[in-house]
């Protein structure tokens, strides 16, 4: 009983945003001022524009500093994990300004304290648990920096071409490390590896993390029980070989866990050289994210995928039957006023 949705129904990305707690430079900051009012219980966000007024915006969820990592996770992301467990493809996204809880919210993995675990973490306890030893989960790293794929579980892996089957339209990059997990502490160890990787990678480029997307993939295949096709009241053909035996249907799916570059807008008055190539190639991936998820809110029958590396890395697990999740995460300083209205339009265009 193949759970998927119908190609033309495609849903839109559902949208939350995410408030970091004041920080230490908030704190020391003698003139800060709130830039933002949360109603949660309204899923309204008002932005200040000045003294005097502000505007007010929708999503589908709103999450104060308060918010802990584990509602988080069960609220925006475990829809998705669910769907993926039932053979659709998912993603799940965060963006916003640098130093606004990004990694925090997806790739926290929480070794001292555990309820600090991010969504990744989660996802992948949850996946082991939905899994049975015959089925496979396996898992990629890769950052994306100027229209460069990069391993980051095998760092000597850079310019990675990214490949489309012409038939099913299933993404992939067959050059990368792929990994099977055998259980969650062999999983921290690889997200593990793959920041120190992250970290190193940018020293030696002179970059910052910032700059870079990073995208985990988890693939799982289960060989699905005829069983289960009975169940479902479903009266199909079970596959059989040319002996006549039953062959298992083997069901794909994959999710996508995306901590995209820092929404900042990098100076390109002030850059020169490298630094405007980069600020260039950034606002190239951010834009046509920006553009696929409107036309995914528009129900547009044309996604435009094929602009960016990201996008195109993300076209199998967005919009037609992939459940799309987008966390926008913000500070609550006025002095970030413009970055925090920015992120706020960049995640109202998906509504
Ligand atoms: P980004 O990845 O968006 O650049 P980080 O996730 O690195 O931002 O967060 C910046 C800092 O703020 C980190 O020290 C992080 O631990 C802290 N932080 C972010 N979000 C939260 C949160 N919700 N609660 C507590 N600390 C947070
Ligand atoms: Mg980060």
């Amino acid at each position: 009983a193949l759970a998927k949705r119908s190609r033309l129904q495609s849903e839109r990305v559902r949208v939350a945003v995410r408030l970091r707690p004041k920080n230490a430079e908030d704190l020391a900051d003698a003139d800060y001022s709130d830039c933002v009012e949360l109603q949660p219980e309204l899923k309204r966000l008002k932005l200040r524009k000045n003294n005097w007024s502000s505007e007010s915006y929708r999503f589908d969820q709103v999450f104060t500093e308060s918010a802990s990592q584990r509602r988080i996770y069960e609220v925006v992301a475990k829809p998705v994990v669910e769907s993926v467990l039932d053979g659709c493809n998912g993603t799940v996204m965060a963006y916003g300004q640098t130093g606004t809880g990004k990694t925090y919210t997806l790739g926290r993995l929480g070794k001292e304290d555990e309820s600090e675990r991010g969504i990744m973490v989660r996802a992948m306890e949850d996946i082991l648990a939905g899994t049975s030893t015959s089925d496979s989960v396996e898992v990629s790293y890769l950052q994306l920096y100027m229209e460069s794929v990069q391993d980051l579980l095998a760092p000597e892996k850079i310019n990675i071409p990214i490949m489309e089957d012409a038939k099913t339209g299933e993404v992939s990059v067959p050059g990368a490390e792929i990994v099977k997990i055998r259980n969650l502490d062999h999983f921290l160890q690889l997200l593990q590896l793959g920041e120190a990787n992250r970290h190193a990678a940018n020293t030696k480029m002179n970059t910052e993390s910032s700059r870079s997307h990073a995208i985990l993939t988890v693939h799982i295949r289960r060989s699905v029980q005829e069983k289960e096709d009975i169940d479902a009241g479903q009266q199909k053909e079970i596959p059989t070989d040319r002996h006549g035996h039953h062959v298992p249907t083997i069901r794909k799916s994959k999710l996508l866990l995306v901590d995209l570059a820092g929404s900042e807008r990098l100076d390109k008055s002030g850059s020169e050289g490298h630094l405007l190539e980069e600020a260039k190639f950034i606002n190239l991936s951010l834009t046509s994210l920006g553009k696929c998820i409107n036309a995914l809110a528009e129900n547009s029958p044309h996604i435009p995928t094929r602009d960016s590396k990201l996008t195109r890395l993300l076209r199998d697990s967005f919009g037609g039957s992939a459940r799309t999740s987008l966390i926008i995460t913000i500070g609550p300083s006025s002095r970030h006023h413009a970055e925090t209205a920015s992120t706020i339009v960049f995640g109202q265009r998906a509504m």
